[in-house]
């Protein structure tokens, strides 16, 4: 099993700025300090994928502007900075394989199971993972690295994918335990 972390809008706009969610705070010391170092550790490619949106584009009508390509705002947050191994892709849509080169990029490292972490749960984990479905992935969520505006929203976007795509709902502990045992 070849994995790689997605870490999808870790972005300044979405933690503390235009359409923050407090909740965020909640995953940012287990991703920081448990789940990226240890996927690097284990060569397991971590990805960031970050929202780009330009003034066209479509989600700017119900969201209003937020992580405007080249803004602050669309900036991952200092504490989870890219280290220079990670991959870092733009995306203008919640689904990180729309039209980003995404697929093709695992394809070429061998992946065969996209982990998705970061916001929203219910959104763009939710968007993405459907995606790496359709295109042959197996798909896991760390549930205590995503997180959405409310215990709810969570908790429902962790739900609909267990439901519908029969994604594996794990913890960054038991990722780390896998990787390790991996290697051993
Ligand atoms: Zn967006």
């Amino acid at each position: 099993m070849t994995d790689s972390v997605i870490v999808l809008d870790m972005l300044n706009d979405f933690v503390t700025g235009a359409i923050a969610a407090e909740r965020a705070e909640r995953i940012i010391p287990t991703l920081r300090d448990e789940l990226l170092p240890a996927a690097r550790e284990h060569g397991v490619r971590v990805i960031y994928a970050n929202d780009a949106h330009r003034p066209e584009d479509f989600e700017l009508a119900v969201w209003g502007p937020h992580a405007m390509r080249g803004t602050e705002g669309a900036e991952v947050i200092p504490e989870l900075t890219p280290a220079d191994e990670d991959d870092v892709f733009e995306k203008r849509f919640y689904d990180a394989f729309y039209e980003t080169g995404l697929d093709q990029h695992l394809r070429s490292l061998g992946v065969d199971r996209v982990v998705t972490v970061g916001l929203h749960t219910n959104m763009c984990v939710r968007h993405t993972s459907a995606s790496a479905f359709f295109n042959g992935y197996d798909i896991a969520v760390s549930a205590d690295c995503a997180d959405a505006f409310s215990e709810d929203e969570h908790e429902r976007g962790l739900a609909y994918l267990d439901y519908v795509y029969d994604a594996e709902i794990t913890t960054a502990a038991d990722l780390v335990d896998g990787w390790e045992s991996a290697a051993h």
